[in-house]
């Protein structure tokens, strides 16, 4: 056993150690993951394959960013981790850098996408009744069905999949779930006075790439001013360039109330997130209500820096919009030789396509098998969708090897 703890391991044998002595929370493809550059990413026995996950969306930057590993490199040989009970000399540039990137009056870092969330579920909520005046303990927040907002308690609490909630009640109250891309539904759910917020993924990512309507977003915006409630936009996985523009909400000209980042934050470096708003909402927090140790480290406020400057240098939003439209063509193509997908559907680089076969069915699980083995990575998301997300740094000639890489898995396939 002496060689499973050096660095010579086979991928056999690592993935027996996780299975042996890691908690079965996840259901990993067969691959055991050593090395990454860019959007290649290699195995324990030297394979090299092209990543189309990025960590789900963490890694828009490509894998090992040179700019953001010496970003992190630097800052931990100087100073790592202070706590906020201090000052430190990087959070106040990063403040002011994400504040002027994005448009807000003030920024609230956090570590994980899912604390972010929570962090403007609590930011809302004392908005609605320090601001909106709200009876004490009857906020509500809105929030739309199949939505993925992360793992915490209060966020399973209004999530409708089971394996997201179930036997883990009881559940958090003061949340609304309407259909997602209903304006309808969610004029009637904003009659309640009580109601202080609306919680939407731009585009619903975890549950298979549900893009709305065009106009959507805008008009449900509109709706929520009119009612003097928040749209909170969760960009955690749509954010910071995937989907061809910086964030999802700019394809519509739309700034929320309330904005929530996470992963491609840090290039997928490092926990970095973070919730956006102006001072009307964001001072409502005051000393001592909300925190985290790591929240604003100094690590973590100068990867964000770098991370952020990556994707302006790089253009990545734009590559993204581009490369974006001559992937789902190219599917179209494939599309139309075979009956084994039906449907392409996404922005910019942030993509799914759905097997024509049952939900539980094993063929998007075995298809996604099959890219590996032909070396591309991606994972079904739920059932019979499958979501295709490289990273932003892709080329056009990169993006038709992969094309070709699915082409040959689609068509070899069989049943
Ligand atoms: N929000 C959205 C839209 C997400 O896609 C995710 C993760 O996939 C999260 C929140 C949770 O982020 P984290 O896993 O960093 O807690």
């Amino acid at each position: 056993m002496d060689t499973m703890t050096t660095n010579t391991l086979s991928s056999a044998e690592a993935m027996e150690l996780e299975n042996k002595y890691g908690a079965h929370n996840y259901h990993p493809l067969p691959v055991v993951l050593k090395k990454g550059e860019g959007v290649y990413v290699w195995d324990c026995e030297g394979k090299q394959y092209f990543d189309f996950l990025s960590a789900y969306s963490a890694v828009n930057q490509g894998h090992c960013h040179p700019k953001i590993v010496s970003a992190l490199n630097e800052q931990a040989s100087t100073l790592a981790l202070t706590s906020r009970a201090f000052y430190n000399d990087a959070l106040g540039p990063y403040e002011k850098y994400i504040t002027e990137f994005f448009g807000f009056d003030k920024v609230l870092p956090m570590n994980t996408g899912a604390e972010a969330v929570e962090t403007a579920i609590k930011l809302c909520r004392k908005w609605g009744y320090e601001k909106k005046g709200v009876p004490a303990n009857q906020a509500k927040i809105i929030v739309c069905e199949d939505n993925f907002h992360g793992r915490t308690t209060t966020i399973v609490s209004f999530s409708n999949d089971p394996d997201a909630n179930e036997n883990f009640g009881p559940f958090t109250p003061g949340f609304e779930s309407i259909p997602h891309n209903d304006l309808s539904a969610l004029e009637t759910a904003l009659n309640d006075e009580n109601v202080v917020g609306f919680l939407v993924e731009p585009i619903q990512g975890e549950a298979g790439v549900f893009v709305p309507d065009e106009g959507y977003l805008s008009k449900a915006a509109e709706l929520c001013r009119s009612k003097n409630v928040l749209f909170i936009a969760d960009e955690v996985q749509t954010g910071v360039a995937r989907t061809g523009k910086v964030l999802a909400c700019d394809h519509e000209n739309l700034k929320p109330d309330i904005l929530i980042l996470g992963k491609a934050l840090s290039g997928g470096m490092y926990p970095v997130s973070a919730v956006l708003a102006d001072d009307e909402v964001m001072m409502v927090i005051k000393p001592g209500q909300h925190g985290s140790t790591f929240g604003g480290n100094p690590i973590a406020a100068k990867v964000a820096v770098a991370a952020l400057e990556v994707v302006r240098e790089e253009k990545l939003a734009e590559n993204a919009e581009r490369l974006g439209n001559i992937f789902r063509a190219e599917m179209n193509r494939i599309i139309a030789n075979t009956d084994l997908v039906n449907s392409v559907r996404g922005k910019g680089l942030l993509n799914a396509i759905l097997v024509n076969d049952t939900p539980d069915s094993k063929t998007a699980w075995n298809l996604c098998v099959n890219l590996k083995e032909n070396g591309l990575l991606a994972k079904p998301t739920h059932g019979n969708i499958i979501r295709f997300a490289p990273p932003l740094v892709m080329t056009e000639a990169q993006l038709m090897e992969c094309v070709a890489i699915i082409e040959k898995t689609i068509m070899d396939y069989k049943k």
